[in-house]
């Protein structure tokens, strides 16, 4: 049956072809010919298992086509984030606000004075740029800035810590996602963990039994994730201060998502903001710049000048700095916090957290008949109803914000399942979540209603 393969046209027909050329055009001769290649074994194979030649090689371009086309398609595409979570860590926690995208933009596109004094003409440090807004916002006296919250950690009990104990209370021994563990993160900036109190209840006499020559730093950690509740007792932040500086240790305070503005004015709870953490006494504290901030992925030390100067000479400093497109994002966010009264508006991250219930109702009430257009013809049937978003990122983490959305059903019991997958699968991803045998879509990110609709397709 050899004579069928002479159906099917040759690499170099398909590549000298119109066709052929216009996707050497668009994606380059090596792909085209790695796909065109694949796709003619493929259809050898199956001329050999009987198939029709000619009706392969009809299909051969096209095939070609929708390959490469799958192949272009990044995986890193925008989805929409219908999850309920607004600093979803798998979805790439805040979003930036206008004025840190063109900075970042530009800080791309064009050398910056990034160490550089324009001044004086000398060398100058990267830090600089955000150290003056960094101090202004917070109270701080001075501060550093690294790739993320866990470099920060990491680098600062390498610097106070390293070779001697770090004292922690057992309570606040976290694993936050994504493997940060408080236990092992120590162990690899070179602290010896000593633990204090019991997981439920510490007091300030747990600590101070602990304190010797031997101890390197006192460390705060927000309970990110999880809540403690009942017999409960911790040793206040300003307390805690006082027995640090008795002792002569340092007292660093790990806020993780730290926020720089009181959120309850947006109708949340209060988180504990981070001037507040340096008022308290810290003399380091720590946080993210994609959390609560609203900023690029960072890291921020604040406090004491001579430790944050330690920091600052340790060798790992090098290893996390940041680059220049992060430290022009960072730049232009913090800069937005000089008025807090337009920050809601200019913050995408924040407004979403502050979007008020009622509007989002309302949304799910307009867009409940036009998706449920759409999902019938897959099985589905759509209606409004109310949810509970989470802010994410291990804010607030037992408390949700009231929302809205839509709850889409199917028949069988792995409908919810099946549509998730559907929906992932789109050009435009939509991320929902699953939730008493229905997908539903929270509509507290979703910017424009077009935006879902054109992702489900037309
Ligand atoms: C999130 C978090 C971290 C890690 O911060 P990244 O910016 O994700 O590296 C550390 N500590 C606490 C308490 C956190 O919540």
């Amino acid at each position: 049956m050899s004579g069928d393969y002479r159906a099917l046209p040759s690499v170099d027909q398909v590549l000298s072809g119109a066709e052929g050329q216009a996707l050497v055009a668009e994606h380059g001769r090596a792909p085209v010919l790695a796909a065109l290649r694949a796709r003619l074994d493929a259809a050898r194979a199956a001329i050999r298992a009987g198939a029709d030649a000619v009706e392969l090689a009809a299909g051969l371009t096209p095939a070609l086509v929708a390959d490469l086309a799958q192949a272009a398609r990044s995986g890193l595409r925008p989805v929409l984030n219908l999850s309920g979570t607004v600093l979803h860590t798998n979805l790439g926690r805040a979003l930036l606000a206008e004025a840190a995208i063109a900075a970042a933009v530009q800080a791309m596109a064009n050398p910056l004075a990034l160490e550089f004094d324009l001044g004086g003409g000398s060398r100058g440090q990267r830090d600089d740029h955000l150290r003056g807004l960094l101090c202004e916002l917070t109270g701080a006296e001075d501060a550093t800035v690294v790739n993320n919250n866990a470099g920060a950690v990491l680098i600062a009990l390498n610097s106070f810590a390293q070779g001697r104990e770090a004292v922690v209370s057992r309570g606040e021994l976290i694993e936050i996602g994504g493997a940060f563990r408080m236990p092992d993160i120590m162990a690899r900036a070179g602290a010896v963990l000593r633990e204090v109190g019991t997981t439920n209840r510490t007091h300030p006499r747990d600590y101070e039994g602990a304190l010797g020559p031997q101890t390197g730093v006192i460390l705060k950690v927000h309970p990110s994730n999880y809540r403690i509740e009942g017999f409960t007792a911790e040793v206040p932040a300003p307390a805690l201060a006082a027995i640090a500086r008795k002792a002569g240790v340092p007292l660093m305070n790990d806020l993780g998502s730290g926020s720089l503005v009181d959120l309850s004015r947006w109708g949340l709870r209060r988180e504990p903001t981070v001037a507040e953490a340096v008022a308290e006494g810290a003399d380091l504290v720590t946080f993210s710049g994609d959390k609560l901030l609203g900023g690029p992925q960072a890291g921020f030390i604040l406090g004491r000048k001579d430790l944050i100067a330690q920091i600052n000479r340790n060798p790992l400093k090098r290893a996390l700095r940041l680059d220049k497109i992060r430290i022009a994002a960072l730049e232009a966010t913090l800069r937005l916090y000089r008025d807090p009264d337009r920050l809601a508006e200019r913050l995408p991250t924040l407004r979403y957290l502050a979007r008020p219930k009622p509007e989002i109702a309302a949304q799910a009430a307009r867009l409940a008949p036009l998706v449920g257009a759409k999902v019938a013809a897959w099985g589905y049937a759509c209606a409004a109803c109310d949810c509970e978003s989470q802010i994410g990122s291990g804010a607030l983490p037992v408390d949700t914000i009231p929302s809205a959305g839509l709850r889409l059903t199917g028949p069988g019991g792995d409908a919810p399942d099946r549509l998730s997958a559907r929906l992932r699968g789109g050009a435009v991803p939509v991320i929902g979540h699953i939730r008493d045998g229905a997908l539903v879509l929270d509509l507290r990110c979703l910017g424009c209603d077009d935006d879902l609709l054109q992702a489900l397709g037309g």
